[in-house]
Parts: C-alpha cells; sequence; structure tokens
C-alpha cells in the first residue's frame, strides 16, 4: 500500500474551507483530518480536541521547542501550528491527511515535504468572501475587516499552489478536490515504490526465461 498524500489547503477567511473538509471526509473514506493547535480562544460550540486543540502562550512555546510541530505560524495576533505525530502516523496506514493551514505554514511544509499537494480554496468574488464572513456571524465587525485585508495579502501568494479550487457549489468543489487528490496518489513520484517492485517482477520473469 503506497503512503497517503499529504494535502495542505489554505484560502481565506470564510472561503468555506472547513464547511468542505466536513463535506470531503462525510463522502469518502482514506482521509484524516489533522487538528491543530492554537492559542486563539474557542468560538462557541469549538471542541477542544475536535476542531484545535486549545493551549495557552506557554503551552504553545514548550511544544514548539520540543519540537512537535511540522510547522507552525502566527497568524493575526494568536499562534497556530501543526502536530507532527499524527500525520506521520496516518499517512504511514496509507491515508490521505488534509492540513487546513494558513499559507505560510503551507509553503513551510512543502519546503520540508516537497510532495506535498498545495490546494488554494477561494469563493468566486470578494463580494462573495465578505458575505461569507459575514454570514458566519463568529466574528466582529473589526475582525471581519481585518481578515478581508489579510485576504488582499495572501491573494498574492495564489500562484504558489498547485491548484486553485473555486468553492461556488460546494458539492462540485468537494467532487473536483477529491478528483484532483485521488490524481496525485497515481503520480509517477508518488508511486515510484510501485514502479521498483514491477520492475523487479519484469528483470525476475526475464532470468528464469533465459
Ligand atoms: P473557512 O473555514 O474557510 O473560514 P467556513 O467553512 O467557516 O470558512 O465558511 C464560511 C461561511 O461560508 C459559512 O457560513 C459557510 O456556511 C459558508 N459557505 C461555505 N461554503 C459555501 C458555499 N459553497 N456556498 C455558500 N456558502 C458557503
Ligand atoms: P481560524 O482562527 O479561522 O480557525 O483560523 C485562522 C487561520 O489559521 C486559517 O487560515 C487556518 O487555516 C489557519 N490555521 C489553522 N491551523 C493551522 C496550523 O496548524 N498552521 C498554520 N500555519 N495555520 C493554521
Amino acid at each position: 500500500m503506497s503512503e497517503g498524500i499529504l494535502v495542505a489547503v489554505s484560502g481565506f477567511s470564510g472561503a468555506g474551507k472547513g464547511t468542505l473538509m466536513k463535506e470531503l471526509l462525510s463522502r469518502h473514506e482514506g482521509y484524516a483530518l489533522s487538528v491543530s493547535a492554537t492559542t486563539r480562544t474557542p468560538r462557541p460550540g469549538e471542541k477542544n480536541g475536535v476542531e484545535y486543540f486549545f493551549k495557552t502562550e506557554e503551552e504553545f512555546r514548550r511544544m514548539i521547542e520540543e519540537d512537535a510541530f511540522i510547522e507552525y505560524a502566527r497568524y493575526v495576533d494568536h499562534y497556530y501550528g501543526t502536530p507532527k505525530a499524527y500525520v506521520e502516523e496516518q499517512l504511514a496506514a496509507g491515508r490521505n491527511v488534509i492540513l487546513e493551514i494558513e499559507i505560510q505554514g503551507a509553503l513551510a511544509v512543502k519546503q520540508k515535504r516537497p510532495d506535498t499537494l498545495l490546494l488554494f480554496v477561494t469563493p468566486p468574488s470578494a463580494e462573495e468572501l465578505e458575505r461569507r464572513l459575514i454570514g458566519r456571524g463568529t466574528e466582529t465587525p473589526e475582525v471581519i475587516r481585518s481578515r478581508l485585508d489579510r485576504a488582499a495579502e495572501e491573494s498574492a501568494a495564489m500562484g504558489q499552489y498547485d491548484y486553485i479550487v473555486i468553492n461556488d457549489d460546494l458539492r462540485r468543489c468537494t467532487e473536483e478536490m477529491h478528483g484532483i487528490i485521488q490524481a496525485s496518489r497515481q503520480t509517477a513520484a508518488h508511486q515510484a515504490g510501485f514502479i521498483e517492485q514491477i520492475q523487479k517482477e519484469l528483470r525476475e520473469r526475464e532470468e528464469t526465461r533465459e
């Protein structure tokens, strides 16, 4: 069995990443969603260990010192980081692991592991982004403004991603994302183990014929 694909999914806050990931995991097998650590406070309904592991700054710093993260970044006044152990364990078990992380983090992961698939999720327009952020109703108008400013900055990095995924219709977008990930499993680079095995089998058959 080949290792799973490591997929970093980024996109503007409010683009619909969380919604898409839930849909992907409920419709398809073989995925694991990495749960990040963060120093931000939980939103209503968020539970420790489900959406995030909620940490104090001191706890987060200790995890950095212990080298427990694949990557971490500061985003709008808080730290966010990807714990390493779960990701490695799930990849080895053949599952595709999704990291829902912002751009600096995604690019850092790609540097460490060049076979990481980078997906950027965006709504079809800026107007729709603002509508979704307001509609979600979880942030104050000031926080929404700072997230829209951040989105303008982040759009500069979109060209560094492998695929741009436009989240207009949720179902269509989910299937498109699943298709991209499945196709990535079949790249020659990802199938290096299989290639080696069949080359060996063919050589052995050649030898027995001689
Ligand atoms: P993110 O995780 O990227 O910050 P969310 O998943 O919280 O974004 O989505 C932001 C808001 O947009 C939510 O209220 C969600 O219900 C809504 N939303 C997500 N995807 C779609 C879509 N395809 N069409 C319309 N609304 C959507
Ligand atoms: P939110 O506060 O809306 O849950 O997340 C804010 C941003 O942090 C989002 O862009 C989200 O994808 C990103 N994020 C979540 N977890 C991580 C992580 O472990 N590392 C990095 N670099 N970004 C993360």
